[in-house]
C-alpha cells in the first residue's frame, strides 16, 4: 500500500500544476538573502519615490560599478558597461556581451512612474483663510484614498534664469507634512450615499498648504505668505510654477508589514517593485554572452506617450547606437530590424495578487497569489484581449525552460475575471518592434494606492528571475 501511494503521489506531482506558498520550503540561507535583498529594496525606494530621483539614483549606483553614459564612448566592447539618461526621467543601460548585438539582445523592461497627484501649472490659491495646491491625479487611482493621508511634496521647478531648483519636502521627521482634508462622518449622510468614484471630485483634490496670514499683504495673506516663504527659500515666483514638475506623493515611508514581516507596505511598489530587480540584476553583469539591457520607463500609468515613455525613439536610438558602437560606428536599418526581432525581453511590470476580500474579481485558477513568486502573464488587455501583446506558445517554453533550469519558482495568470476590467503595460510598445516580450513581475496588494502591498519573498525571487533570463536565454 505504502509503495502503491508513493508511486501515485509522484504521478500526480508530475501531472498537475502545483504553485506552493515559497515561504512554505525556503531555507535558512536563502530566508536571510530574501530578507537582506528587502532591506536594500526599502531603502532605495524611500529615496526614489519619483521617476526624476529613481534615474538619479540608479545613475549613482550604476556609476560606482563602472557604468559610464554611452555618449563617451566612441566604440563599444564585450564587458562595457554604458547609460542613456531619458529626459532625466527615464534610463537605459546597457551591459555589451560577447556575441554581436546583431544576434540580438536580452531586455528587462520596467517603469519608474507611478500614479500621484501633480500640481496644476497655476496651483496657488486661498480659500476661508488657509492656502492650497490645486492638483490633477496622475495615472488611475481611487481619488478618496488620498484624502486624510500624509503628503510630501517632490519635484523641480525652475526660475527665470533657467537654474533648475530640487524641492523635497516631508520625508523628514522634522519637515511639515502636506493634507487632502475630508467631511466629518457627523455631517457625512449625503456624502455616504455617493458612489465611491463621487466621493471627492477631481477639482476637490486641493492641498492644504498653510494657514497662517502675511502681515501687511496688499491681497489675499494666505496665499502670499506661501509665495513669500518658497521665495526665500527657493528664490521661486508664482509664475515659476509654470515650470514646475512637482508631485504629491505620500509622506510615508516602506515599512515590514506582519509579525514575521513577510510583506512590505509602500508606496510606489507599482513598478519599482520590478524597477529595482531589473536594475539590480543588470548591474551584476560582468561579460554576459549575449548584451543586456535594462530599460526604465516614464508616463506608463497614463499610456507611456511624451519623449520619455515607452513609446518614445529615444529608446531605440540608445539600441540602435549599441549596435553601431559595437559595430565600429557602421549602422544599416535592416540589420538593426533583424537585430531586434531576434531580441528578447521581460516586460517586468507589477500584477494583482488574489485578495480573498475581493476573491469575486479574480478567477481562482488564474490568478497570482502572494509569496508565490513572479507571475507570467502570456497577455493583460481588456474585454476580450483588446489592447495587449501577447506571448508566443514557442518563447513561453523557452522562458519556462530557463526558470525550471535555474530553480526559479513561477506562477501565472491573468489580471482579474475576463469581464472584470484589464490593464496594459509597456509589452504591446515593444512587441511592435518584432521582439518576443512577456509580462512578468511581482504580484500587489491594493494596486495604486497610496500606500500598496508586496511579498519580501516575490521580489527576491523575481530578482533571481531576471538575473536568470538575462544571463541564459
Ligand atoms: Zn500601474
Amino acid at each position: 500500500m505504502a509503495e502503491k501511494k508513493t508511486k501515485k503521489s509522484k504521478e500526480s506531482k508530475e501531472l498537475f500544476a502545483e504553485f506552493p506558498n515559497l515561504y512554505k520550503d525556503i531555507s535558512k540561507d536563502d530566508l536571510e538573502a530574501c530578507m537582506n535583498y528587502a532591506e536594500e529594496y526599502k531603502a532605495f525606494l524611500d529615496i526614489s519615490k519619483t521617476e526624476r530621483e529613481f534615474v538619479e539614483n540608479a545613475i549613482e549606483a550604476a556609476t560606482d560599478l563602472g557604468f559610464v553614459d554611452i555618449e563617451s564612448k566612441k566604440t563599444l566592447k564585450a564587458g562595457d558597461k554604458v547609460f542613456s539618461s531619458i529626459k532625466d526621467k527615464g534610463l537605459v543601460l546597457a551591459v555589451i556581451g560577447k556575441k554581436p548585438v546583431s544576434e540580438g539582445i536580452n531586455i528587462l523592461g520596467a517603469h519608474i512612474d507611478s500614479p500621484r497627484l501633480d500640481l496644476k501649472p497655476n496651483p496657488v490659491y486661498e480659500d476661508a483663510e488657509a492656502a492650497y495646491f490645486k492638483t490633477h491625479y496622475y495615472g488611475g487611482i481611487k481619488k478618496y484614498q488620498w484624502t486624510t493621508i500624509p503628503l510630501a511634496i517632490h519635484g523641480v521647478i525652475f526660475t527665470k534664469d533657467g537654474v533648475k531648483h530640487k524641492i523635497t519636502i516631508g520625508e523628514k521627521d522634522e519637515d511639515p507634512i502636506f493634507y487632502i482634508t475630508d467631511l466629518l462622518p457627523h455631517l457625512g449622510n449625503e456624502q455616504m450615499k455617493k458612489n465611491a468614484s463621487e466621493f471627492i471630485s477631481g477639482e476637490d483634490l486641493n492641498v492644504v498648504i498653510g494657514g497662517m496670514p502675511l502681515k501687511d499683504a496688499e491681497k489675499e495673506p494666505y496665499k502670499a505668505y506661501v509665495l513669500k516663504y518658497l521665495n526665500d527659500n527657493y528664490g521661486i515666483v508664482e509664475k515659476d510654477f509654470v515650470t514646475g514638475e512637482i508631485e504629491i506623493v505620500p509622506a510615508m515611508k516602506a515599512r515590514d508589514l506582519g509579525f514575521d514581516r513577510a510583506f512590505i507596505a509602500a508606496y510606489g511598489h507599482d513598478d519599482k517593485v520590478c524597477a529595482y530587480p531589473a536594475l539590480t540584476a543588470l548591474l551584476t553583469q560582468e561579460r554576459p554572452s549575449k548584451t543586456c539591457v535594462t530599460m526604465l520607463t516614464d508616463k506608463e500609468e497614463i499610456g507611456s506617450y511624451a519623449n520619455s515613455g515607452a513609446q518614445s525613439v529615444l529608446y531605440e536610438n540608445f539600441l540602435m547606437e549599441l549596435l553601431a558602437k559595437t559595430n565600429k560606428g557602421t549602422f544599416d536599418l535592416l540589420t538593426y530590424r533583424k537585430a531586434i526581432a531576434a531580441s528578447k525581453m521581460l516586460s517586468t511590470d507589477v500584477s494583482n495578487a488574489f485578495d480573498p476580500k475581493y476573491a469575486s474579481v479574480s478567477d481562482s485558477r488564474n490568478t497570482a497569489y502572494m509569496s508565490k513568486g513572479i507571475k507570467l502573464e502570456k497577455y493583460v488587455g481588456a474585454r476580450g484581449k483588446s489592447g495587449t501583446n501577447e506571448a508566443t506558445g514557442d518563447f513561453v517554453a523557452e522562458i519556462v525552460s530557463v526558470f525550471d533550469k535555474n530553480s526559479i519558482p513561477w506562477q501565472t495568470g491573468e489580471l482579474g475575471k475576463v469581464d472584470a476590467g484589464g490593464g496594459g503595460t509597456i509589452s504591446a510598445y515593444m512587441a511592435k518592434h518584432g521582439m518576443n516580450v512577456i509580462d512578468a513581475g511581482v504580484p500587489v496588494w491594493s494596486m495604486h494606492a497610496p500606500y500598496e502591498v508586496i511579498s519580501k519573498i516575490d521580489i527576491y525571487y523575481t530578482y533571481l528571475a531576471y538575473k536568470a533570463f538575462i544571463e541564459n536565454i
